[in-house]
């Protein structure tokens, strides 16, 4: 999608650092952290959001979820604890439209979320 800051980022119209990276899915970290530990975990193709990504293609969502589980691990917050957040349209906050899943650790979070 032309008008999209994550598919700029895909394709490397945006540079981004990505903390993972593979022939689906891009991970980087989030530039207006929640947490010491704020990564996101996008798919290369744009859906809008988990609606459109899950009626289109499930399996791919739950890669997204499994690749963010490991990408945790590595960074050391599997144990300690971690959130993972995923806005869907207005009243979530969703603000970037494209698939996104935020992965937060190293800090204690509130439940229920605010
Ligand atoms: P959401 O509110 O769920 O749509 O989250 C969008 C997230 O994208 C926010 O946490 C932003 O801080 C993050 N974000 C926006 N622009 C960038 C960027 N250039 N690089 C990294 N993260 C970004
Ligand atoms: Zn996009």
């Amino acid at each position: 999608m032309t008008d999209c800051l994550f598919c700029k980022f895909v394709s490397g119209e945006i540079p981004v650092n990505p903390v993972y990276e593979d022939d689906s899915v891009l991970a980087f970290n989030d530039i207006n952290p929640q947490a010491p530990v704020h990564f996101l975990v996008i798919p290369k193709i744009h859906f809008r959001n988990l609606t459109d990504a899950a009626e289109s293609d499930p399996e791919l969502v739950g890669s997204l979820l499994a690749t963010g589980a490991r990408i945790a691990k590595e960074l050391g917050i599997s144990d300690s604890g971690y959130r993972v957040v995923l806005n869907a349209n207005e009243d979530a906050g969703q603000t970037v439209f494209h698939l996104h899943a935020h992965f937060l650790g190293k800090r204690k979070f509130l439940w229920p979320p605010g």
